[in-house]
């Protein structure tokens, strides 16, 4: 086996967050090691099928793309996701890889009968800092039916206590649409449950098979957000949304209503990340897109150049650039902090710079068109 390029005295603590340029490097890595998978998911953005890909990245291509991640820098976040990374026999392989030259291994398994405490507990001596696990449920009549599996639900938890059991630190994952917002408040209840540091609330992006289910309205998102700021607060654990960057503006304007001084950099400066600002995608093909939502190729990885297209890409640098942003995006006051779901806007339109059809609200004085898709 090839000596790793950065094994000696390599790092993977967590880099200061505040001292991360995203023009340079993003926060989180996604890596689709694969689309295979068992389950089919009603929401699935992969399509993910059975059976490999037959272009999927090899052991020695994932490899060095895993050295390329590292060109970013010590402690680099790698999120390995599928399909489900466990359908590849070289998974632990790469953990352990990952790890040796000072990656952040974290891992996104689906919930099925292959994800037994046995295997969580070999991902967690093979390097996984985190375990990401899905619930769209808050039962096993709910979840199980949105992920189409009889069983699926169970063996979610009982993975999800696994990995708390030999320590890992567990982050839920729940996709919000039509259908499964009315479980968001017995969700809550079990992501505390199940001792999670974190909860991941994605809102819906029409891409693969989520297209074929109903998005919240932008006032139902509105309330979702401005009650997910209230359980952020109220709760041992943190809360992100995905796809919905509007929750930062909900924030600032929860605290200005209630007259509390917002702090000095609420507006002026972007606190989270976005597709292709701070988060960055490779598909299980090796194409580099902003997310995994927004599948527009920077070019492929398989040539060596992962770190050149994340930083001078046309596409990941108009994706940093707040003040190129059209529509009413454009127009917001809000942009540097929020600047809309970038995915979302190039699924209902094609362009990646467009407005965001879920955000319910419209800059003062702003008379332009409003963006195709809004659902109210
Ligand atoms: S209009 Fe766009 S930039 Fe402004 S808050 Fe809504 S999504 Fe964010």
């Amino acid at each position: 086996m090839s000596t790793p390029p950065h094994r000696t005295g390599s790092t993977n603590a967590a880099p200061d967050p505040r001292s991360i340029d995203t023009d340079d490097r993003p926060f989180v890595l996604v890596w689709e090691v694969t689309q295979a998978c068992d389950l089919a998911c009603d929401h699935c953005r992969a399509d993910a099928q059975p059976a490999r890909h037959p272009r999927e990245l090899t052991t020695t291509e994932g490899k060095r793309l895993l050295d390329q991640a590292r060109e970013f820098g010590g402690g680099q976040l790698v999120v390995l996701s599928g399909g489900d990374p466990l359908a590849r026999p070289d998974l632990l392989e790469l953990v352990e890889y990952g790890t040796e030259i000072g990656l952040r291994m974290t891992l996104t398994p689906s919930g099925t009968s292959s994800l037994t405490p046995a295997v969580v507990e070999d991902l967690a001596d093979a390097g996984i800092r985190r375990m990401a696990l899905s619930l769209d449920g808050a039962s096993a009549e709910t979840h199980d039916d949105f992920r189409g599996e009889s069983g699926s639900f169970q063996q979610t938890v009982e993975a999800a206590k696994a990995a708390r059991a030999v320590g890992l630190p567990l982050q839920i994952n729940t996709t919000v649409c039509a259908s499964t917002a009315g479980e968001l408040p017995a969700l809550r209840d079990r992501v505390s449950d199940l001792d999670a540091v974190l909860w991941s609330v994605f809102f819906l992006v029409p891409v693969g098979r989520g297209r074929l289910l109903d998005p919240v309205s932008s006032e139902r998102a509105e309330e979702i957000l401005a009650w997910l700021s209230e359980v952020t607060e109220e709760s041992d654990f943190g809360v992100k949304t995905t796809e919905a960057p509007h929750y930062r503006r909900v924030a600032i304007q929860r605290r200005r209503d209630a007259s509390e001084a917002p702090a000095a950099d609420d507006i002026g400066r972007r606190l989270g990340i976005t597709a292709g600002d701070g988060f960055a995608f490779v598909s299980h093909t090796g194409e580099l897109y902003p997310s995994g939502f927004l599948p527009a190729s920077a070019g492929s990885v398989r040539d060596g150049t992962l770190t050149e297209r994340y930083r001078d890409s046309d596409l990941f640098r108009s994706l940093r650039d707040p003040d190129a942003l059209g529509g009413k995006c454009g127009a917001c006051e809000f942009r540097h902090v929020c600047g809309g779901s970038r995915s979302r806007a190039y699924a209902h339109t094609g362009d990646p710079t467009a407005s965001d059809p879920l955000c319910a609200y419209v800059p003062e004085g702003y008379e332009g068109p409003m963006p195709p898709g809004r659902a109210d």
